[in-house]
């Protein structure tokens, strides 16, 4: 099924060049180099049917704003991220495109500009939710090309953080899986089990413990599938498979509004007749359910 929607980034990091003056101003000054506008989650893309791409301009058309260094590509090319309102720059921007977040364009973007999309975001989250110096209280300064933050008052440095989530899919020997759905979500919709790491637990802990506070089910067998981001604001999913000892459902009513078992054949016509919902094509959840499911599954 290919790699996961949102890690498919190729444009090396170049962080070596994030606090090199004399190459970023060199740089900032070659319309060769691009740049993408980043604004609340969203950005600028150009759509082509079921294709589109990032709606990228040269530093003299890119409006005044913070700007990230997002690394630079096999040819050589700098790509950065300015954060700034859409329509703030020269020429207008419906000739570049509409603005799209990441659930929307996250499939239709190839693998460069969906790296590069996610990564934006990824620092913008970070910057917006980082003002204040954690020890002091001060307003803190952006640094070293939009990856570092520092605090004037006491000199501290802050680098970009982002919190561990496990997601599981949960089986039972009769290799039915268990879906849920959150109160907040419409009736219809399900999707598999996530939470936060806490303090002091590994990932494999979390994904039992998780799938034990949510509907009580013992499980166990924690098998690593794979990772990406989900930086709404700042989460890494770390995808998991396990194996459940018990099947009885107790849903813990303040995270669970409904929890049940499917069979593959039971999943595949819900969602045929609209009755089930699946996660977005984008989401890591959707890909644990297909990989269990055995292929791609049709329908939203
Ligand atoms: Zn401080």
């Amino acid at each position: 099924m290919g790699p996961l929607l949102l890690s498919r980034g190729v444009v090396d990091r170049s962080a070596a060049l994030r606090g090199d003056e004399e190459w970023l101003r060199r740089v900032w000054a070659d319309e060769a180099t691009r740049v993408l506008l980043v604004h609340e989650g969203e950005t600028l893309v150009r759509s082509r049917g079921a294709e589109a791409s990032l709606a990228l301009m040269s530093p003299a058309q890119a409006p005044e704003g913070p700007r990230y260094l997002l690394g630079v590509d096999a040819g050589g090319v700098p790509y950065f991220a300015v954060k700034a309102p859409f329509g703030s720059g020269a020429p207008a921007p419906d000739a570049y495109g509409a603005p799209m977040g990441l659930r929307q364009a996250g499939a239709l973007l190839d693998d460069r500009d969906a790296g590069l999309f996610v990564y934006a975001v990824a620092l913008e989250a970070w910057h917006a939710g980082h003002e204040h110096c954690p020890r002091c209280g001060s307003r803190t300064e952006i640094a070293s090309s939009g990856h570092m933050r520092i605090c004037p008052g006491d000199g501290s440095q802050h680098f970009p953080r982002v919190d561990p989530a496990v997601i599981m899919l949960v089986r039972d020997d009769d290799d039915r899986v268990l879906l849920a759905r959150g109160p907040q979500w419409p009736q219809g919709r399900m999707s598999v089990l996530a939470g936060f790491v806490e303090p002091g637990e590994s990932l494999e802990q979390a994904v039992l413990r998780e799938v034990l506070e949510e509907v009580g089910v013992v499980a166990a067998d924690p098998r690593y599938m794979g990772s990406q981001p989900w930086p709404f604001p700042r989460s890494l999913m770390l995808g998991f498979f396990a194996r459940a000892l018990t099947t009885e459902l107790r849903p813990d009513a303040d995270e669970i509004a409904e929890a049940r078992w499917w069979t593959r054949d039971e999943l595949g016509a819900a969602v045929r007749s609209g009755e089930l919902g699946l996660p977005s094509q984008v989401s890591i959840a959707r890909r644990l359910i297909e990989t269990w499911y055995g292929s791609r599954i049709d329908g939203d």
